[in-house]
Parts: C-alpha cells; structure tokens; sequence
C-alpha cells in the first residue's frame, strides 16, 4: 500500500506515521527527516537545504524529488511505503505521479488531517523531538515518560529551530499557497480521506484505521 499523509506542519503527521508504520510494517518516509539527515552529515545537499529549513521555506522541488527517489529504490519500500511531508507542491504531486506509474503498484491512498492554523502555533511550540529516532513528544499532549528524554534511546529531546513562532507563521504560510495546491490535486479522488486532525491523537488514529480498513478487507 502506498500511503501519502497531508496536514500543515505540527499537525501530528510524525505521530501518525510512526502508528501507521506499526500497523501496516511498512517504512514512513519523512522528507523533513531525509533533509535533517543531510544536513547533520555535512552532505552538499544538507549544505543546500539548511538555510533554507531555517527560514522555514521549501528546498527547491528537483533536489527533494531527487531525493525521494533515491530512498524508495531501498528494498523496505518494496510491499508499499507511507510518505509524510511529500509531495509539498504541485510540481512535486505531478512528478510523484510519474514515479508511482512507473512503479505501477496501482493509486496512492491520501490522508489530509486537517487543522486550522488558530490550533498549530502553542502545540508546536510544546513539541520535542529526539535527535537519535526522530519520535515526536508534545511536552503538553505527549510527554515522554521521564522528562525531556526520548523513551527509546534515553536522549535528550531537542526543540527544532524551525519550531520558532516566527518560522512557524513562514512555514504555515508555505503550506497554504504552496501544498494547498498539491491536495487539490488529490481532493477529488476516490482514495482521498480528509480527517479532523484536532482531535485527541488516539481518535485521529482511530479515524485513519477507519479508512484504511476497507483496503485491507479488499
Ligand atoms: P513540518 O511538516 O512540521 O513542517 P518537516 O519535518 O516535514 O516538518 O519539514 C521541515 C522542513 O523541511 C520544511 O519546512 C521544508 O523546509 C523542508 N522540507 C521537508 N519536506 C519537503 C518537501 N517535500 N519539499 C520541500 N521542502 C521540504
């Protein structure tokens, strides 16, 4: 199953995922994670893509699709993938759709959790996250269980510099004019399900087992 997750940014989407993945066994692909990568291994394309991450922008549309590539020729992405954070833009919606054709595994099923932006600033600015696995934790909604340490790896959590309120309104702001397009190229497909993403992380679970349901079922 290939499974494509929208919502704007801080809306839980990393939580989701990891649940999916749980659910389903197979990889989440987060482009933001795939860039944080690169940036923490001094690579040209991490060298590129820094800047930009801290101003809260999108890097350029052919070094994320290069990217994205690149990971889905890994051998974990053979029976299906989820991705989270891509396609962010229209042009990448259009390239997506030529891979996924080549790749000939049938229609992507979408996942839009929706929030108003009225509800992302005080939860993003509560969110931590572990540098070593990359898990989610709110300290508000989702603390870890001893405080400020992932409970996988014992790390300390880390804030991200892109989780500023100021950086936050930019990255809102790229969401609306430039994803907003994206899921409009989805909306009216059969396999897409938008969901209320401001409910408690349990329902919106709950809510996206609904839909994937009748995939597993046949
Ligand atoms: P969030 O969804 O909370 O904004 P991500 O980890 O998905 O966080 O993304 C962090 C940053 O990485 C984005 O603000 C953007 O600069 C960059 N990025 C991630 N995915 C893409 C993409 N598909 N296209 C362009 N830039 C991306």
């Amino acid at each position: 199953m290939i499974l494509l997750l929208f919502g704007p940014p801080g809306c839980g989407k990393g939580t989701q995922a990891r649940l999916i993945t749980d659910l389903l066994h197979i990889p989440a692909i987060s482009t933001g994670d795939l860039l944080r990568a690169e940036i923490t291994s001094g690579t040209p394309l991490g060298l590129k893509a820094q800047a930009i991450m801290t101003a809260g922008g999108l890097v350029s549309d052919d070094l994320v699709n290069a990217m994205l590539v690149n990971r889905l020729k890994r051998h974990d992405c053979r029976e299906g993938f989820l991705l989270d954070g891509y396609p962010r833009t229209l042009e990448q919606a259009l390239f997506l759709d030529r891979v996924l054709a080549q790749r000939g595994g049938g229609e992507p099923m979408i996942i839009h959790m929706d929030v108003p932006a009225s509800v992302i600033l005080p939860r993003i600015t509560s969110r931590r996250q572990c540098p070593k696995c990359n898990r989610i934790y709110n300290v508000l909604h989702q603390p870890p269980k001893s405080a400020g340490v992932c409970d996988v790896d014992g790390v300390e959590l880390a804030t991200r510099k892109d989780d500023r309120q100021d950086v936050v309104r930019d990255r809102l702001r790229a969401y609306e004019q430039l994803t907003g397009p994206a899921i409009a190229h989805y909306t009216g497909k059969r396999m897409y399900h938008r969901i209320d993403g401001t409910q408690r992380p349990d329902r919106v679970f709950a809510a996206i087992q609904q839909v994937l349901r009748p995939a597993f079922v046949g």
